[in-house]
């Protein structure tokens, strides 16, 4: 499936609840967010159907998210039902890691490969702030958890933080020197709850690359990293894992877009940074055929802008990551 502008489609982010086990202060209001009734959010039998009608539209890639994934009741025969359909190239999931430990075992056998963890911060202390109130002995528990399963590739998901974790990202980079862990910096996006953190706290990635330089010398390209997306790829000499930094405020970012994300509540949402959604779930339970539902993708494809400068912008008290599905 292509857009407007030539942009292959072939992967969708499916938020499967817009619930979370934590409240990151970039991601979530303190007060938490008021979770959707229950009768709003997709039915697994419902995000299969839409799943196989982006299958026949050639998405074939999917990244299941939230809130966080691995809360969601009944997630690994979900994930059992959605590796046997065919066309299915890759399933992936983005977790806080909270509760891998827990399920790590059953994922791997229900066929998931690729694991994304987010943690940014390595002090027990911060990142209870920075979650209010997560545990970071159980969260890197849950890092190596996945390691020992084997996992591969197991990335991590930092989001530079200035005046919050500016301190660790040289600590963070040295990690890959020990284990096969693909360290990604992410940039701070202005989405839903954290805009009031952007002037105080973002930080680019050229600014994390070079404090990282600063320590530990000159990183080298790597080229060949699977499934990189927009992330670039660094290695310190001999590391065995990766340094990446997703340039997510960056145009360049949006020029290889390849995704459409489908929320909780049954929305294909076509940019991160666009208000635009186009709801399936009704379509859905009131019996739309492939057709109709396929119908439904093109127009959200239609939606999507060409960068986040041309997006409608999402609104300061609009849905946040842990709505939209980040
Ligand atoms: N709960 C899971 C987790 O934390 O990995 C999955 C959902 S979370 C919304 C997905 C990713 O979005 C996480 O890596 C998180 O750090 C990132 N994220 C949340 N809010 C963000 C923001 N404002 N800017 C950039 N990334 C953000
Ligand atoms: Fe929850 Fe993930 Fe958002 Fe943190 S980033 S509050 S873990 S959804």
């Amino acid at each position: 499936m292509e857009d407007r502008f030539g942009r292959k489609i072939d992967y969708l982010r499916i938020s499967v609840t817009d619930r979370c086990n934590l409240r990151c202060l970039y991601c979530m209001p303190l007060e938490g967010v008021k979770p959707k009734p229950r009768q709003e959010i997709l039915r697994f039998e419902e995000i299969l159907t839409i799943v196989h009608a982006a299958l026949r539209l050639g998405i074939n890639r999917f990244r299941l998210t939230g809130g966080e994934p691995l809360l969601r009741k009944g997630i690994v025969p979900f994930i059992k039902s959605l590796t046997l359909l065919p066309g299915v190239r890759d399933i992936s999931i983005t977790t806080n890691g909270i509760l891998l430990t827990r399920l790590g075992e059953q994922l791997k056998e229900a066929g998931v490969q690729r694991l994304n963890i987010s943690l940014d911060t390595m002090n027990p202390e911060k990142y209870r702030k920075i979650t209010r109130g997560g545990s970071f002995h159980t969260a890197w528990a849950g890092i190596t958890k996945a390691l020992e399963l084997g996992f591969s590739p197991v990335k991590i998901n930092v989001i530079a933080l200035r005046n919050i974790n500016d301190g660790e990202w040289a600590d963070f980079a040295r990690l890959t020197r020990g284990h096969p862990l693909h360290i990604r910096f992410i940039e701070l996006m202005p989405v839903g709850t954290s805009w009031h953190l952007v002037g105080k706290n973002f930080a680019s990635c050229s600014q994390v690359r070079s404090e990282i330089e600063k320590r530990l010398g000159k990183l080298t390209p790597v080229t060949d990293m699977q499934g990189s997306g927009p992330a670039e790829y660094f290695h310190l000499p001999g590391a065995e894992g990766t340094i990446g930094f997703i340039h997510a405020m960056s145009s360049h970012f949006c020029a290889s877009c390849n995704r459409l994300r489908l929320t909780a509540d049954g929305k294909l949402r076509p940019c991160l940074h666009d208000r635009r959604e186009v709801d399936v779930r009704e379509a859905v339970r009131s019996g739309a055929t492939g057709e109709e539902l396929q119908e439904l993708f093109h127009k959200a494809l239609q939606l999507k802008p060409a960068n986040y400068h041309e997006a409608t912008g999402a609104p300061v008290t609009g849905r946040g990551m842990a709505q939209i599905g980040g």
